[in-house]
């Protein structure tokens, strides 16, 4: 393989230059507040060696790259039954769109778009109180990283639970249609406390290698997943996992990822790598801007696109 740490810090020059590009999302106070001149990037190869370049040991708010985790233990409860809830196809529509959600009588599009993150959330709840749901969650995501200081940021999830108007809209829209099971408010308090999970680039490439490395982490030797819901998994994140700028993501890049309102991207290099990525500025749909230009350098300089080099 060739010297990935010289790769990255290749990008890191190049990126150097532009840091503080992007507007830092500002509908959730909390975010708004984050500076905006910070670039990290962390690499964990599915041989356990790590590269990392700039801010990667910064916690930073993963907000919606937290769905690929609960998409993980939705399927690991209900199994292919979650299909019922929520669809597979993308979106093209915003994050937190609601059009799509009427046309298709409260079944969201995919599992990445909010609406379909809060039918995920209303199924892992089934049979807990909110609070061990969300509890359920972080043990997952610290058994993952195998990093017990993994935290959840409450002032972020109290910032957007008093901000969350559209939140609160499709929920409710989704429980007008009787699709969800818990009432909103529930619901809701679980995706909040998800999307304000914190974690550092670094945490976050080492919790997300098992969808690498066919649903095992080869570092901690965890069987996560079965090797065919691993490639599902990315199947999802590479159609739907950066809202209506998928297909561009997918064009530029070539890696099954999910990017959230943070400014960090979660990327996938199967059976090479995972990827985390976090830079605040967010381009105009919603996704981190130099760290999708960092990805897309890191794929051509690497030929890791899973559309061939
Ligand atoms: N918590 C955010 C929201 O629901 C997540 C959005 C995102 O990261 O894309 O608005």
């Amino acid at each position: 393989m060739a010297d990935l740490q010289a790769t990255l810090d290749s990008i890191y020059a190049d990126i150097q230059p532009r840091i503080g590009e992007g507007k830092v999302a500002d509908y959730i106070p909390e975010l708004a507040k984050v500076d905006p001149k910070q670039f990290g990037m962390a690499i964990v190869t599915v041989d356990g060696k790590v590269y990392r370049v700039g801010d990667a040991d910064t916690a930073f708010s993963i907000q919606s790259i937290s769905k690929v985790f609960m998409l993980t233990l939705a399927l690991g409860k209900v199994g292919e039954g979650l299909w019922k809830r929520v669809g597979r196809e993308p979106s093209g529509s915003a994050f937190n769109s609601i059009v799509q959600l009427e046309h298709e009588s409260g079944i969201p599009r995919n599992p990445f778009i909010n609406a379909g993150a809060i039918a995920v959330s209303d199924v892992v709840m089934a049979g807990h109180a909110p609070r061990e749901a969300i509890g359920e969650l972080l043990r997952f995501v610290r058994y993952l990283a195998d990093d017990e200081s993994i935290t959840i940021d409450d002032k972020v999830a109290r910032s957007e639970t008093q901000t969350g108007y559209r939140n609160f809209a499709l929920a409710n829209f989704m429980r007008a249609y009787r699709k969800l099971d818990h009432p909103v408010d529930h619901v809701l308090g679980v995706y909040f406390h998800q999307c304000a999970l914190s974690m550092s680039c670094e945490q976050l490439a080492r919790a997300g290698l098992f969808l690498a490395a066919r649903g095992s982490n080869p570092t901690t030797g965890h069987s996560v997943v079965s090797p065919k819901r691993a490639r599902r998994i990315n199947a999802l994140m590479l159609t739907c996992g950066h809202y209506d700028g998928s297909g561009d993501f997918a064009y530029h890049v070539g890696l099954p990822g999910k990017s959230g309102v943070g400014g960090g991207i979660f990327a996938v290099a199967p059976g090479i790598a995972s990827i985390a990525v976090w830079s605040p500025g967010l381009n105009k749909v919603g996704n981190s801007q130099l760290g999708a230009a960092a990805l897309e350098m890191l794929a051509a300089r690497t030929g890791w696109s899973v559309f061939g080099d």
